[in-house]
């Protein structure tokens, strides 16, 4: 297979079915194997008992990962006020940007800033401005369901995680180590 040497993108994942998380999880793991270092930065997530954190260790200095999040947003438990989650949203956002800047990081991945975008913590124009200073060597991967119009358009591969069955559907609730 013919290579084509450091040439980053902007990587897409999203869609209702499950998945997004996990593939750029999945290549996170590839790249590491090839010394290259990714971050994740976490928007939404916060340090909880998600497995990708400790797993993450393992692959250290390879890759990092970042919770930048409060909790959920308006569901479950979420006691906090929006504007809590739009000033994490907003501080994610500023870490991102450095980082990016930085040129530290083979691969950024933005992981569920899109649905940052879609409940309004951040605007689009936000994650278009990350997509705009980033330098070619760099990848970028947005994962969350509901991608921006605008986002897609801009990236390069896109990849849309089509739900045709979860056992949610069947009141099986999330499970240790597939879930989270
Ligand atoms: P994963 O992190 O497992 O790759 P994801 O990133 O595609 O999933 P998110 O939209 O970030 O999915 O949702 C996070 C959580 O919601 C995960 O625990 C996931 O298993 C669960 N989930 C994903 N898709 C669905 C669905 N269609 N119905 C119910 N729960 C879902
Ligand atoms: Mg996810």
């Amino acid at each position: 297979m013919e290579e084509s040497h450091n040439l980053g993108m902007v990587i897409v994942y999203t869609g209702h079915g499950k998945g997004k998380t996990t593939a750029a999880l999945g290549l996170a793991l590839r790249a590491a194997g090839h010394g290259k270092r990714t971050i994740f930065l976490q928007f939404l997530k916060s340090d909880w008992d998600y497995g990708e954190l400790k797993g993450i260790e393992r692959l250290t200095p390879e890759v990092e990962i970042r919770p930048l999040g409060v909790g959920c947003v308006g569901i479950l438990d979420d006691d906090k006020p929006i504007e809590e989650h739009r000033e994490a949203a907003r501080k994610a956002l500023a870490m991102a940007e450095e980082i990016i800047n930085s040129k530290k990081y083979d691969i950024v991945v933005l992981d569920e800033i899109s649905i940052a975008v879609y409940l309004k913590l951040i605007d689009v124009d936000d994650v278009m401005r990350l997509i705009e200073i980033r330098p070619p060597e760099t990848t970028l991967v947005v994962t969350g369901r509901n991608a921006a119009e605008r986002v897609i358009e801009a990236a390069d591969l896109v990849t849309e995680m089509k739900e045709i069955k979860h056992p949610f559907q069947k009141g099986i609730k999330s499970q240790k180590g597939i879930d989270y």
